[in-house]
């Protein structure tokens, strides 16, 4: 039967037309969030894009490190922009004052974390004078221990003065405040162990608390007597050790600052905490030389006092306490030979290891 001319179907009964209306509005609202949720991610890859790096943006203060000059060894005193504090060593016996001078030279009246990154007595002797004479919140410890009194009265000025003990672990991130981070690199487990270390090396050393200071563009490498062993593992387990300024290892010492290290770490300047007179030969020749050859800007606590540091997060100055009293990228030389090993700091547990190092 053929239907009449001019025939139409009938009209979709009235229940039939609501329900092709609600799949059209179904479906609008899944494309509709499809798109959003597009949107959303699109924006978000956008802006990783424009940012590379997403440090958290700097408030604008000030951030300072000083540099102090306790002679041989290592003080690092950092005042965030939020006004904390950091104490990075403390020194030898006899360098508290030092710390102290200048916590009241900078009106700072704690210190929030004392890292100390090892266990030898040009880092760690000031330690129990300053936590007598000031409060010390808390301590970061690289544990590795050694059976000296000095380190003997570092541990009891923590329980004595109920300073939290924290033993330090890469990844550790400590906020500043002000977006100014300070963030731990080592010691990386497993400990090195002697056997592990060239001859005249020692466990301490190799095992330092190595830290990264940030603040907007800005960045410093705190490596306490990290030495190429330690500079090795940090290269090879992918530690971020690009910084803009580089306290040097050990003072300077041979054995620090490969030159892979301190290619990979592009430093533009380099500190280098150590005494006029000293044993060690600090700093040696040769480390001043792969300095020199990449052209990075050096600063010296022996001949120019104390090294100040200030950032904004954008930018940074360096300015030395006095003008230099010699030639910057003159090396040191051991006043005897026997006498000095600077494969090792003062006053090891362990003596007999102490002899025969290469120099
Ligand atoms: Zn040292």
């Amino acid at each position: 039967m053929n239907p009449e001319p001019g025939f139409r179907p009938p009209p979709l009964p009235q229940n039939q037309q609501a329900q092709q209306g609600r799949r059209v509005l179904i479906a609008l609202t899944v494309v509709g969030a499809f798109l959003i949720i597009a949107g959303i991610l699109f924006i978000k890859y956008f802006k990783k894009g424009e940012q590379p790096q997403p440090s958290p943006p700097p408030s604008g203060d000030e951030l300072q490190v000083h540099v102090l000059n306790v002679g041989q060894g290592d003080s690092i005193l950092v005042i965030a922009p939020g006004g904390k504090s950091v104490l990075v060593d403390a020194g030898a016996p006899g360098s508290g004052k030092v710390v102290i001078d200048a916590m009241k030279r900078y009106g700072v009246n704690q210190i929030d974390l004392m890292v100390a990154t090892h266990a030898h007595a040009d880092h760690i002797g000031g330690a129990d004078e300053v936590m007598r004479r000031t409060k010390v919140t808390t301590v970061l410890d690289s544990k590795i221990s050694i059976s000296t009194k000095n380190y003997e009265d570092f541990l009891s000025a923590i329980e004595r003065t109920g300073a939290k003990y924290v033993p330090a672990s890469p990844g550790q991130k400590f906020d500043l405040g002000g977006n100014a981070t300070l963030t731990v690199l080592a010691p990386i487990q497993p400990f090195f162990t002697s056997d592990q270390l060239r001859s005249g090396a020692n466990e301490p050393n190799a095992n330092s608390i190595v830290t990264r200071l940030d603040y907007g563009d800005f960045s410093m490498l705190l490596t306490g007597d990290a030495e190429a062993e330690t500079e090795d593992r940090l290269m090879k387990t992918g530690a971020n050790i690009k910084a803009r300024i580089l306290k040097v290892g050990h003072h300077g010492s041979r054995y620090a600052s490969s030159e892979k290290f301190l290619r990979q770490g592009g430093f533009e300047a380099a500190v280098i905490s150590n005494g006029a007179e000293n044993r060690y030969g600090h700093p040696n020749q040769t480390a001043l030389d792969r300095l020199r050859q990449l052209g990075t800007k050096l600063y010296r606590t022996d001949l120019q006092g104390e090294i100040t540091i200030i950032a904004r997060g954008s930018g940074y100055e360096i300015k030395t306490e006095r003008a230099e009293s010699g030639d910057l990228w003159a090396g040191r030389t051991p006043p005897r030979n026997d006498a000095a090993d600077e494969g090792d700091s003062s006053r090891s547990s362990r003596p007999s290891r102490r002899t025969g190092s290469g120099r």
